[in-house]
């Protein structure tokens, strides 16, 4: 498992009992934060560091220890903070800065001199505190007694964004076929994804996919319709068609295993052999955690896997969605796509059917179709504006349908946009936001705003107190920034 480093600020003024004693109390709040949140991360307590050597050995440890996602650091006592310049200077993982005590309240009738020199992290992190924003490290700081909810929950989020920028570093997309042609904002700088977020995009011959579908048994398609039938209503006469994208989930699979990569596009302008656009396949294989992106967006498919990674151990559904219709009088959007949404997003039993595309010039594609799920979500987009990217995050809560669309053969969700309609649209549209997206219903805005600031990524939040002339100002602004960086 992948684990958090647990770093004790301190200095050797204060003598061995002191530092005895900042020992224990460390250790004893490591294994606390460790115990919360094992299910997800290690707590790797560190022994507390009085000198710049010491400092510079554990973060530079940290930073080359493959399997350390992040570092929490922790000022017990004072701990100067020009010993703690060069290791900050070597650290490479991201940073949460945790603002606590071993008490929780003052011990008021036994409160001595010697009790305010071991407790002094009020003092010690300011110092601290400065140097990190001094050097212009973007980290979290994380402020309150370290069995509040609130701050295991703070330091849970962190880890789960932390385990995603890890895996985003390792994260490779295979692209079958290109942007679809004339799109814009599916595009994007593929050297520069790879620089600033580790995805390596890479285009191969859709005929290799369909070489290896050829390969695919009877007796493995047979096993995928069993399993289909297991868990879906088969909806359709035409099982010939669904046996054909049983074929395309697992001759996807296989090449993408084999080739340890995590996300793909494809696009229905580029389909050579294929005899339908992958729906059914896309729709299962999102549902496992594999990244999608149509048309060749790449952005949205890796984007879809990290998301998906950051996600895993909460409760909701997280895939690729697309706005694509409204209602107006209601003020309601309706998400869909021509076949890929993830069966996490159903709040009915799937139901497999067999309709014409109308596009792509390729026979009936099987898909999944069901009425979405309700709740609260975050829709996130990513746009590259030329000299940086940027992400678009929107609050939304996703609606039960008003009525059936019993002539719809697509999976399809429904959200209402925050503050209101109007306004969320608005923003949006003067963001630069795109219609692809990933929907989560297992994350939320602090999620996206921790993301954003510790890879770097400029972001514009859309949520209740979104302003349309603020909001204005906040693009020109940071327009402004990214020409002067
Ligand atoms: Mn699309």
């Amino acid at each position: 498992m992948k684990k958090i480093y647990f770093i004790t600020g301190s200095q050797d003024l204060y003598g061995e009992e002191t530092l005895k004693q900042v020992a224990v109390n460390s250790k004893s709040i490591a294994d606390y934060i460790g115990e919360e949140l094992k299910d997800i991360v290690v707590i790797e307590w560190k022994p507390a560091v009085c000198s710049s050597e010491e400092i510079i050995q554990v973060l530079q440890g940290a930073s080359e220890d493959a399997d350390c996602i992040g570092v929490i650091t922790w000022m017990h006592t004072f701990s100067p903070a020009k010993m703690w310049i060069k290791g900050l200077q070597l650290l490479t993982k991201p940073l949460l800065h945790l603002h606590t005590q071993a008490n929780e309240r003052l011990p008021y009738d036994t409160i001595d001199m010697d009790f305010m020199n071991l407790n002094q992290s009020a003092h010690g992190d300011r110092e601290y505190g400065f140097i990190n924003t001094r050097l212009g490290i973007s980290r979290e700081v994380v402020v309150g007694y370290y069995k509040n909810p609130k701050v295991i929950d703070n330091i849970r989020n962190f880890a789960e964004v932390t385990r995603a920028i890890a895996f985003s570093k390792g994260l490779r997309v295979a692209m079958f076929g290109n942007n679809m042609r004339e799109v814009a904002v599916t595009d994007g700088d593929r050297v520069e994804s790879q620089i600033k977020y580790g995805w390596e995009v890479n285009y191969y011959a859709i005929g290799d996919l369909v070489e290896l579908i050829s390969q695919v048994t009877d007796k493995e398609v047979e096993e995928k319709i069993k399993e289909y039938r297991s868990i879906y209503e088969i909806a359709t006469d035409d099982i010939a068609a669904v046996e054909e994208q049983a074929k395309y989930e697992i001759a996807l699979d296989r090449f993408l295993t084999e080739r340890g990569t995590g996300a793909y596009t494809d696009t229905f302008q580029d389909l050579y052999n294929l005899k339908q656009l992958p729906g059914l396949a896309s729709q299962r294989l999102m549902a496992k955690g594999i990244g999608f992106g149509a048309e060749g967006d790449y952005k949205t498919a890796a984007l879809n896997a990290v998301l998906f990674e950051m996600a895993k151990h909460r409760q909701g559904a997280t895939g690729f969605m697309e706005d694509y219709t409204y209602d107006f009088a209601d003020e309601l959007v309706l998400g869909a796509h021509m076949l890929e949404i993830s069966p996490a997003f159903a709040a009915t039993k799937p139901k497999v059917e067999v309709h014409p595309l109308g596009i792509g010039d390729r026979e009936p594609p099987a898909r999944l179709v069901f009425d979405g799920v309700q709740g609260n979500g975050v829709a996130v987009c990513m746009t590259d504006m030329g000299n940086r990217f940027r992400l678009i995050a929107a609050e939304i809560e996703l609606v039960k349908q008003p009525k059936p669309m019993p002539n719809l053969p697509v999976a399809r969700v429904m959200w209402k946009l925050k503050p209101d309609f109007e306004t969320g649209a608005k923003a949006w549209i003067y963001a630069g936001g795109g219609h692809h997206t990933v929907v989560s219903t297992a994350l939320n805005m602090d999620h996206i705003r921790l993301f954003a600031k510790l890879t770097g990524t400029e972001l514009i939040a859309i949520d209740k107190n979104t302003d349309i002339m603020t909001l204005q100002d906040e693009l020109e602004m940071k327009n402004l920034l990214a020409r002067l960086r």
